[in-house]
């Protein structure tokens, strides 16, 4: 899970939204516990791996980091743990339970594997999770399971998604979006609502890990597909955002200009949200290959508030192209993942944006 570009968050726990300084405090940290995963998606950020990088944050130092999460104010992150897959560290319970001991309400985005066992998430509801997302790239199996490179796991995440709906869990889809999957979307919305979904999270693919070799879509067809989104959110039965495609909000205003939209904080890359990699590099965001600092070597805190490339990433005057002269740069700015994945400029202009600002008069 990464920055979430649709509706505000609605308050969640004890961290509510409205008057929070997203310069001091992230609503959402997405952590990636380790990038040891028994699958082999096509599109993984994390270019995932078998075994896991001996490396990786021991439980002393997670249980130190989220303390410093909990001690980010009145209003602490929400914390997703993912990875990889996060249940493949043995201590995933420990984390769990000390996250949600410490206040911080906690998601968990497990790989499905037979390791996500009904006794897993059973014992997640108990340990006071509160959403775990489970990801289908297509309405059926011979889309997913060629995504996810593991014959029978389009079967098994609909499993996984019945018995998180069974347990009292909040269930969350996720769904890649590129040329081979974007022509399934209004079957994968009627299945996303079939399953009692909560949330359905849309990651527009960008050029980074193992999605290099997948084709991601145009600005043309982003634009189609978030119309498309755009118009389906207004009766879906279910909350709507997107990934790597923040450009949604500017559709979202043109179609039906909202005051709320206009006027509360708008969570991007580097506000409001940071990812935390297994080894404790802290970046705006895990498909921006770009570490801000280290937990091991400086307080979260610090890294988020005062490194350079946060507080560039907090100042949309400073962006180029079209996004630097667009009028929805505030609730937009484009994707810094994808604008850095294709030019190596973090602050360009998004390539998967088609809309034209008008040129600044001289
Ligand atoms: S030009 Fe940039 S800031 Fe404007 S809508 Fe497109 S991606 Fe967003």
């Amino acid at each position: 899970m990464e920055p979430r570009e649709g509706a505000h968050p609605p308050n969640r726990g004890g961290a509510p939204f409205a008057g929070r300084d997203l310069s001091e405090s992230p609503f959402l940290v997405t952590w990636e516990l380790t990038r040891a995963c028994a699958l082999r998606c096509r599109h993984c950020r994390a270019a995932a791996i078998p075994d896991r990088n001996p490396g990786e944050l021991s439980t002393a130092e997670a249980h130190r980091l989220l303390e410093q999460f909990a001690d980010l104010g009145p209003s602490p992150p929400f914390i997703v743990l993912t990875g990889g897959d996060p249940t493949e560290r043995p201590d995933l319970a420990s984390i769990i339970e000390r996250s949600v001991s410490l206040g911080l309400v906690t998601d968990v985005a497990p790989s499905v594997t037979p390791r996500l066992t009904d006794e897993v998430i059973a014992g997640w509801a108990r340990a006071g999770v509160h959403t775990v997302s489970i990801s289908l790239d297509g309405p059926t199996a011979t889309v997913h399971d060629r995504f996810r490179g593991v014959p029978g796991t389009f079967a098994a995440s609909l499993a996984a998604a019945r018995a998180i709906v069974a347990h009292g869990l909040r269930l969350q889809i996720n769904t890649s979006i590129c040329r081979e999957t974007v022509e399934g979307l209004a079957a994968m919305a009627a299945l996303v609502a079939e399953l009692g979904a909560q949330r359905w999270e849309l990651f527009f693919v960008i050029g980074t890990g193992r999605a290099r070799e997948l084709a991601a879509l145009s600005a043309d067809e982003t634009e189609a597909a978030l119309l498309w989104l755009a118009h389906h959110a207004s009766t879906a039965p279910y909350r709507m955002t997107t990934v790597a495609a923040p450009q949604y909000r500017r559709v979202r205003e043109q179609i039906a200009p909202s005051p709320r939209r206009g006027g509360a904080p708008v969570i991007k890359e580097g506000r409001g949200f940071a990812f935390v990699d297994h080894v404790g590099n802290v970046a705006p965001n895990g498909y921006l290959p770009l570490a801000a600092g280290n937990i091991r070597t400086e307080p979260f805190s610090a890294i988020y508030r005062f490194s350079p490339l946060f507080r560039v990433l907090r100042e949309p005057e400073r962006l180029r192209g079209r996004c630097g002269r667009c009028p929805y740069r505030e609730v937009c700015g484009g994707s810094r993942a994808r604008a850095y994945a294709e030019t190596g400029d973090v602050l360009a202009e998004d390539p998967a944006c088609p809309f034209q600002p008008a040129m600044a008069e001289s």
